[in-house]
């Protein structure tokens, strides 16, 4: 009997292990990740704010908010394309919206390293924190409304 035990006792701790590794993965597994201190120098005051400690910019605030022309905003962290024109729709909040991402560039919900809330959304790329979803969009098209901070994208007119 305790033969056996000494076998299954460091099965059970690999096993653990194995697990413990998995969600610390899951949290990490960003393609872009820095520490907390490059993305501090690397930002502006506000794009920090928001995109690592999940703050939201003032509404009717960024310049973004008035953009028609055909072109795509990617995120300011990282460059990864988030959204384009075509998918912005004047939801009269006072912040830049849209009512679908580009495929796959955004993941949502909840980040434990981070704090965010169920409706959050983070660039799938570097996990920076965008802003939040709603289902009271345009009902003609998706009936999402993402809500998304001007500070966390840069915009790139098309062609360029
Ligand atoms: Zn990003």
């Amino acid at each position: 009997m305790r033969k056996l035990l000494v076998f299954i006792f460091p099965l059970m701790l690999f096993s653990c292990n194995g697990n413990a590794q998995k969600n610390d993965k899951a949290s990490q597994e960003y393609e872009v990740t820095k520490t907390d201190a490059q993305w501090k120098a690397e930002l502006s005051e506000g794009q920090y704010r928001i995109l690592r400690k999940g703050d939201t910019e003032r509404a009717f605030t960024s310049p973004l908010n008035d953009i028609k022309e055909p072109g795509t905003f990617v995120c300011a962290a990282c460059g990864n394309p988030l959204y384009k024109t075509k998918y912005k729709f004047d939801s009269g909040t006072g912040w830049p919206s849209f009512d679908r991402p580009i495929e796959d560039a955004v993941s949502y919900g909840r980040n434990t390293s981070f704090g965010y809330e169920d409706n959050e959304v983070h660039c799938a790329r570097c996990g920076g924190h965008l802003g939040h979803v709603f289902e009271d969009g345009p009902r003609n098209t998706t009936g999402e409304r993402h809500c998304i901070n001007g500070l966390a994208m840069e915009f790139i007119p098309e062609g360029e």
